[in-house]
């Protein structure tokens, strides 16, 4: 799957958030901040495994690296809810988003 479409949906995704729940908490510098890791980290697992062929996805596009960028996703969200930085939070769900986009194609994920 494309970057520019990793991206739009990363994108997309972080608007959403921040209007059902962040209005209130995130001030503007946190808030371009927050939209750039996610923005990063929506592209990095093909910046990781560049997808030069068929068979490009490996560890870093896995479902087992789904598991593991889902736990952060949930450490990241208890450490914004303790101490108002989401930053973690925010990387995990830029990842999450290639990830689960990756897997719609025909050729998925790896174990
Ligand atoms: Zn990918």
């Amino acid at each position: 799957m494309r970057n520019q479409i990793h991206l739009l949906s990363a994108f997309a995704l972080f608007l959403l958030i921040t209007y059902l729940f962040a209005e209130e908490y995130v001030p503007s510098k946190q808030f371009v901040i927050y939209l750039v890791v996610m923005l990063v980290c929506a592209v990095l697992p093909d910046i990781l495994e560049p997808p030069t062929s068929r068979w490009h996805r490996a560890f870093f596009h896995s479902k087992r690296c789904l598991k593991c960028v889902l736990v952060l996703a949930i450490v990241g969200c208890a450490i914004g809810m303790r101490s108002g930085n989401y930053t973690l939070l925010f990387a995990a769900l830029g990842y999450l988003v290639h990830l689960l986009e990756d897997a719609t194609t025909k050729a998925g994920l790896p174990r």
